[in-house]
């Protein structure tokens, strides 16, 4: 087991990463593609937890209200306010680790690529990433960010452990094994049943994945898909639907990556641990805005036909961007997209410069008849009526956020019409 030096958590140090306090007070506030403006009226970004417990105190007894926020990569308003903004950017860094047990406790304001790499150091490793690692920690595993592979869970799966403030501003230590049950609750709750200050992570030993990409067409891809989905740790691919080629996004342990030149074209090969070349890194060349449903897997390629057939008729000539499909193993967390079973997510992107509200509302309808969940962070139009009976465990969800924050502390507007919960 060994423990990080003081100074690599809470660090003020200058990061690149985007930071809440880099933002001023008189202009909107934007999320990373700009469609989601707010003011908040105060921001802090607390140097350790028995600051950001004093704030949570002092906020409850005045009646406000207060949001968390990670890395604001979020597009629907489960990160806006017009109160009290928490950044959670200087409690980062790795705590401890115990390598036996493939198991390290990060700071909830971690940036992911950085926990990656710190992670390597002492030879352990996040199963996996969505595409890209610019979210932080406790960001990433509020709204169940998932990348792709039919044996691997979303990125809130590890969550074992750790450490909550809770809306009395007291501090509560938690482990899957001894509240099962609350961890199950709190893995994917976008910040409504307190602020996690620390995240004890279940990983596994660092290795090496060897990442193909293979471009074809989507007749050659549908016929393959489930033993592409089998064969390959991670696997999705990417429609374009101007062309109705695919790109084929493949990792695995090197050398048991399949060779399928027979029906496609290699476009890129590299080797690397799964923090460096799961996600993209770099900037993207452009912002998008996205629409992601999650449907159980067995209705996944009858709901991708829908959705080409309505996009190939409607949007083509205007909506050139594409259409990403993907794999998530069924987990047990109360409000995973993923809870209860296997999963495809099929997510429409639309260039962030150009109108996406007609496009996203006319295929949303395919989605919810697929019996499709949405993904927390994207855009969507659901609330609490739609969304409860996609959710077995939505009743006890919302019981338990009643009893551990029954003045709302960590609510808005918005978040009550979400979750059904009165002013
Ligand atoms: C370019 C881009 C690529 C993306 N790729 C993927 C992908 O591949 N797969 C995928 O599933 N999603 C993807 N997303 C969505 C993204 O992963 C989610 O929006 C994620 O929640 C963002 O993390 P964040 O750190 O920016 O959190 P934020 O958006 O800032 O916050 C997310 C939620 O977590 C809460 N929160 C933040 N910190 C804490 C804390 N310490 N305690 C409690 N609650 C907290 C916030 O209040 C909010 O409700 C992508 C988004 C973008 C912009």
């Amino acid at each position: 087991m060994g423990e990080a030096p003081a100074a690599s958590r809470g660090s003020t140090s200058a990061s690149t990463v985007w930071q809440a306090t880099d933002h001023g007070l008189d202009e909107d506030w934007r999320n990373w593609s700009g469609s989601l403006r707010f003011r908040p009226s105060q921001v802090e970004a607390p140097a350790g937890e028995g600051d950001l417990a004093a704030l949570v105190r002092r906020c409850a007894s005045e009646g406000r209200t207060i949001r968390p926020i990670g890395a604001a990569h979020s597009s629907t308003p489960i990160i806006a306010t017009d109160d009290l903004l928490v950044s959670l950017e200087k409690l980062s860094g790795l705590c401890t680790h115990d390598k036996a047990r493939a198991r390290a406790t990060l700071g909830a304001g971690t940036e992911l690529k950085k926990a990656g790499d710190m992670l390597l150091e002492v030879g352990l490793s996040m199963p996996n990433f969505g595409d890209v690692a610019t979210q932080r920690v406790g960001g990433a595993m509020g709204t169940g960010t998932h990348g792709s592979g039919r044996t691997l869970n979303n990125l809130s799966m590890p969550l074992v452990g750790g450490r909550l403030v809770t809306a009395t501003g007291d501090v509560r230590s938690f482990t899957c094994e001894q509240d099962p049950d609350f961890v199950r609750a709190l893995r994917v709750s976008f910040g409504t049943l307190g602020i996690l200050t620390d995240a004890q992570l279940q990983l596994e030993p660092a290795a090496e994945l060897h990442r193909q990409e293979w471009c074809t067409t989507l007749d050659e891809c549908l016929p393959r898909l489930d033993h592409l989905a089998d064969e390959n740790r991670n696997f999705d691919f990417y429609w374009y639907p101007r062309s109705d080629e695919v790109k084929l996004r493949c990792l695995n342990r090197p050398g048991k990556s399949a060779d399928y030149s027979h029906f496609a074209r290699l476009t890129e090969d590299r080797t690397g641990y799964p923090h460096q070349v799961i996600p993209k890194h770099g900037g993207l060349a452009y912002m998008f805005e996205e629409m992601e449903y999650a449907v159980p897997a067995e209705m996944g390629v009858e709901c991708f036909r829908k959705v080409r057939q309505r996009i190939i008729e409607k949007w083509r000539r205007t909506v050139g961007w594409r259409v990403l499909y993907r794999f998530t193993k069924a987990d047990d967390s109360w409000l995973s997209t993923a809870h209860g079973r296997e999963t495809v997510t099929i997510s429409l992107h639309q260039n962030a410069t150009l109108p996406w509200e007609d496009y996203f509302a006319d295929i949303e309808p395919i989605f919810r008849d697929c019996d499709g969940r949405p993904h927390w962070a994207k855009k969507h139009s659901l609330t609490a009526a739609e969304l409860r009976p996609l959710y077995p465990k939505w009743d006890a969800f919302i019981d338990l956020r009643r009893r551990m924050d029954p003045d709302g502390v960590f609510l808005t507007p918005w978040l009550r019409r979400l979750l059904g919960v009165s002013a």
